[in-house]
């Protein structure tokens, strides 16, 4: 089963990802950690990306597919994926077509996660995240037992430097321009489906959980 969560900055993406990969058992590949994980250690690619994730804007098309495309590749993935933040282009959607079908594989879902930009804006200017985990958290809403630490690994946490109001605007007019068109493309195909993501993470989870073990008939 290869599962892609669509959906744009701050519906939730990651936060579903981590709770449905655990429970059907997909590697969870999610392209903006890729990217941050580059970053953190100083290679080519991450220098690469900072410029593009600073601004808000997408990282191009050729270089996050080759990183997608090899992360893909790695035997952890034969068991199934769950791409979290990859597509977010029609390009790179059709870059990931051509190269699962050459292997005989393919997208079997697109689970869109559905949240109003209100709601997005809000969202990702409370947000702040672990620095070792990656646990998000909602300071307003979800705030942390500890003030500045994480409730699972004590880590560090932090406010990602794209999450400021002016950054996040800008990244939601990409999402509008540039991965909405992605909607239809997958829609045509039939594997699309639409949850409303503006519910408790429980709900939410659990009606996407619904949606691939009817597909997968559990
Ligand atoms: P995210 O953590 O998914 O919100 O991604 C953070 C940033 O990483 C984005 O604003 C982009 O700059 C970059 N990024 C992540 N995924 C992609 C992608 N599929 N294509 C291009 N850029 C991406």
């Amino acid at each position: 089963m290869n599962v892609i969560l669509l959906g744009a900055p701050g519906a939730g993406k990651g936060t579903q990802a981590v709770l449905i990969a655990k429970r059907i058992g997909l590697a969870h590949i999610a392209s903006g950690d890729l990217f941050r994980q580059e970053q953190a250690s100083g290679s080519e690619l991450g220098n690469i990306a900072k410029s593009y994730m600073e601004k808000g804007q997408l990282v191009p098309d050729d270089v996050t597919v080759k990183m997608i495309l090899g992360r893909i590749a790695a035997p952890d993935c034969a068991k199934g994926i769950m791409l979290d933040g990859f597509p977010r282009t029609l390009e790179q959607a059709k870059a990931l077509d051509e190269a699962m079908s050459k292997e005989g594989k393919g997208i079997d879902l697109v689970l869109y996660i559905k949240v109003s930009n209100e709601e997005l804006i809000k969202r990702l200017s409370r947000r702040w995240i672990c620095r070792d985990c990656q646990a998000p958290y909602n300071i307003v809403e979800v705030p942390p037992k500890v003030s500045g630490k994480c409730d699972k690994c004590n880590g560090e946490l932090y406010q990602r430097a794209d999450d400021t109001e002016e950054t996040v605007r800008k990244r939601l007019d990409v999402y509008f321009s540039q991965t909405m068109p992605l909607i239809e493309y997958y829609s045509q195909t039939g594997k699309l489906t639409e949850v409303d993501g503006e519910r408790s993470i429980g709900e939410v989870s659990e009606d996407l959980i619904a949606v691939i073990e009817s597909r997968i008939g559990r």
